[in-house]
């Protein structure tokens, strides 16, 4: 059985696939949406990308995915927003919303009468997290930053929950799987995991490239993870994953010149150099040691950083 599905100001008809854009009461913003409704009832889905404007790889990766899903091989429904933030992406600014400087990552469940990203995130919540069983968020490094490929899931309490989303974290071709224990705030996964859903994040290409491997390799693991929940016909791959449980950023205490001593998917141990700030005289001033042993999954690969700025993050 099925029928035709309303979503936000759109309607879908009965095993059908619509595109449009997603408007919201009270703020400008619209967003490009995909809406597959299959043939029959299931489970909902949601594919998002570009919450960070400048990951371009896993906008590709989403946009892709969007256009080739067919609603006659579809069983449940898919949601694709591929453009999760649209001025951001236009304005081509790194990690935050052009209009208050706050990053849309942190801000969920917003707030209804907040500032330009809190109110994103609000309508974005009340609109599409509530309205899906599932969600798959995909990121990449930011305009300044490299990448290892990995993935994240959130862990709470609920053992079981736990349980699904790190077995759906690990469906793609991807060697590290983070369970993070969400001291993050406002993420996107974290707040979908905390209203009892499967919720991951995946992250691959890096520095503003668009990567065409990379965005396969995205878009690979989502089609892997529909085939496992029935929402697609096929067969499961299984993959070797690596899982890590703590996820140590760094940030810098103060502007300066960031000179990284590492590289992406270097191996470091307690008390490596993992790289310094210097003046403009090329004179170190600060000096960045690594409190664990683990692996280099992202790393700021901008010259000019200012203070509170991420440099780098070892998993362990
Ligand atoms: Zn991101």
């Amino acid at each position: 059985m099925s029928a035709s599905w309303k979503f936000g100001n759109l309607l879908v008809q009965e095993k059908a696939k619509l595109t449009g854009y997603l408007e919201f009461p009270m703020i400008e913003e619209k967003l490009p949406v995909f809406l597959v409704n299959g043939q029959t009832e299931g489970p909902v889905v949601l594919i998002m990308g570009g919450i960070h404007g400048c990951e371009y790889t896993s906008i590709d990766a989403a946009i892709s995915l969007g256009k080739s899903l067919d609603p006659n091989q579809v069983k449940g429904k898919v949601v694709v927003l591929p453009i999760a933030n649209p001025a951001s992406f236009y304005a081509r600014s790194i990690y935050v919303h052009p209009k208050d400087q706050k990053n849309l990552n942190r801000m969920f469940p917003g707030k209804k009468d907040g500032t330009a990203a809190e109110q994103l995130a609000y309508w974005i919540n009340e609109t599409v997290f509530k309205q899906v069983d599932y969600m798959i968020d995909l990121h990449g490094g930011d305009m300044i930053e490299a990448l290892v490929p990995f993935t994240i899931y959130h862990v709470t309490e609920d053992h079981q929950l736990v349980e699904k989303s790190k077995n759906m974290a690990s469906m793609f071709e991807i060697k590290y799987v983070i369970g993070s224990t969400g001291q993050v705030p406002g993420s996107t996964y974290g707040t979908v995991a905390e209203q009892g859903k499967v919720a991951i994040i995946a992250e691959a290409g890096q520095q503003g490239i668009l990567s065409q491997p990379d965005s396969v390799l995205l878009q690979d693991g989502v089609l892997n993870i529909l085939k496992s929940i029935g929402l697609l016909e096929g067969e499961v791959k299984n993959y070797d994953s690596h899982h890590l449980s703590v996820f140590d950023w760094y940030r810098a205490e103060i502007q300066g010149l960031w000179y990284p001593n590492v590289n992406i998917g270097d191996e470091v141990k307690t008390g490596d150099l993992l790289g310094e700030i210097r003046n403009e005289f090329g004179e170190a001033v600060q000096s960045y040691y690594s409190s664990t042993t683990g692996v280099v999954l992202f790393l700021v690969t901008s010259l000019a950083i200012n203070p509170n700025d991420p440099l780098l993050a070892v998993g362990e």
